[in-house]
């Protein structure tokens, strides 16, 4: 009977929102769920957006069926931004579909993952907790290695041990750009050595790519997944337009599989459009559509790029200015300054999030992953204060 079912625990994020929006304190501070926000605090809709949403509404003639793979003008036309402009299918062994966001990206690929009789997925720890949850569901066992050291690096022997041990019955799931909760990113020198160890251990590298152009910038935060696909024969690629176009409800993502064999690419994707019709059937239009009027648009695309770049450049001041705070109280923010992305986590131990929360209004999750896009240059000096006051 459904009241056979077990009480699941209430989603952690969610439940901070409503201490947030409980805290009668006009100076509290939200670090806790992952959206950007400017330097007002607010997650306006990108002028780009609203200009192309104008365009569809004037130009859509039609609202029937598109088929499991959606609206293949958005997922071609993304493909120069994630795998380059001079090789964007790798000659015709990449093809992808319109997923519900990175997540539905994620749930296919995963599901792909276990279909082709993969045995476990290696995950770097701590990951986005729906990685997890995702592998939970499906039944795919996963393998954790610790994602970074102490110093704010990322722990590259853990990773090196984890893919020594595997062999081609493996995934391993990696975060493209901006790995969420850490901001901790492989370097340049790091990538091409995983690369090659996915080569030699031929592991199947599922790349989740949710955030480019919020780190470094777009063609920067693609090296990674560029660099992998030149070196492996196959791969899944997730992405997530939900951040870098500001459509998060909207429901914006791809899925990407390259393979060794062009001719191996309809069988492959029928596998994908099958469970996507299993899942939700197709993905919902409107996001994705107005993503492809920008991208098929010079002008449009010029001022998304313009308003993507003032994001990143908020959010790399509010990073330069806690990494000069240097060491306060007894953590040391430096690290955060190279870090990328939305999220960094700060040590505090359970008490001092307590603190944070009921001394002084700052609200993030109990791991101590911060938002940085939750700060302005009107509230950061009082969060400077009281990561002092809670861990002096
Ligand atoms: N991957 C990572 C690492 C993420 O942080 C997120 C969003 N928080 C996603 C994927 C999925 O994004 P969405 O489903 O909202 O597009």
């Amino acid at each position: 009977m459904l009241i056979d079912l077990e009480q699941q625990p209430a989603d952690a994020l969610l439940a901070l929102i409503k201490l947030h929006n409980a805290d009668p304190r006009a100076d509290k501070i939200d670090l806790g769920v992952g959206v950007y926000r400017t330097g007002q605090g607010e997650t306006p809709v990108f002028g780009a957006i609203k200009a192309a949403e104008k365009k569809l509404v004037e130009t859509q003639d039609s609202k029937a069926y598109l088929g499991p793979e959606g609206d293949m003008g958005f997922v071609e036309a993304l493909m120069p931004y994630v795998f380059g402009k001079d090789s964007p299918t790798m000659g015709g062994r990449i093809e992808g579909m319109q997923t519900p966001g990175g997540t539905g990206s994620l749930r296919l690929a995963l599901a792909m993952v276990k279909r082709a009789g993969y045995k476990r997925l290696i995950v770097g720890k701590p990951s986005w907790p729906n990685h997890n949850q995702i592998c939970a569901d499906l039944g795919l066992e996963v393998l954790e290695f610790n994602h970074a050291k102490a110093d704010g690096t990322t722990d590259m022997d853990a990773l090196r041990a984890a893919l020594a041990n595997a062999d081609a019955s493996d995934a391993v799931l990696l975060h493209g750009c901006c790995h969420n909760p850490t901001g901790i990113d492989y370097s340049k020198a790091e990538w091409d050595e995983i690369a090659g160890l996915l080569a030699e251990r031929k592991v199947l590298p599922v790349i989740d790519l949710a955030y480019q152009g919020l780190g470094r910038g777009m063609e920067e935060d693609a090296y990674g997944v560029r660099r992998v696909m030149v070196a492996v024969p196959e791969a899944l690629v997730c992405y997530s337009c939900d951040k870098n176009f500001g459509l998060y409800r909207d429901r914006v993502g791809a899925l990407y599989a390259m393979v060794a064999d062009p001719a191996d690419l309809t069988k492959v994707m029928s596998n994908a459009h099958a469970l996507a019709r299993a899942n939700w059937s197709q993905p919902p239009d409107h996001g994705g559509a107005a993503v492809r009027l920008i991208l098929e648009d010079e002008a449009l695309t010029a001022q998304w790029l313009d308003e993507l770049d003032q994001m990143r450049e908020r959010m790399r001041q509010v990073r330069a200015k806690l990494a000069e705070a240097g060491k306060t109280g007894g953590v040391d923010l430096t690290a955060i300054g190279i870090q990328n992305g939305l999220f960094s986590i700060i040590p505090f131990t359970p008490e001092q999030v307590q603190a944070m929360r009921s001394e002084h209004g700052i609200y993030f999750a109990g791991s101590g992953r911060i938002n940085v896009a939750g700060l302005t240059m009107g509230n950061i000096d009082k969060f400077i204060a009281a990561v002092a006051a809670v861990t002096g």
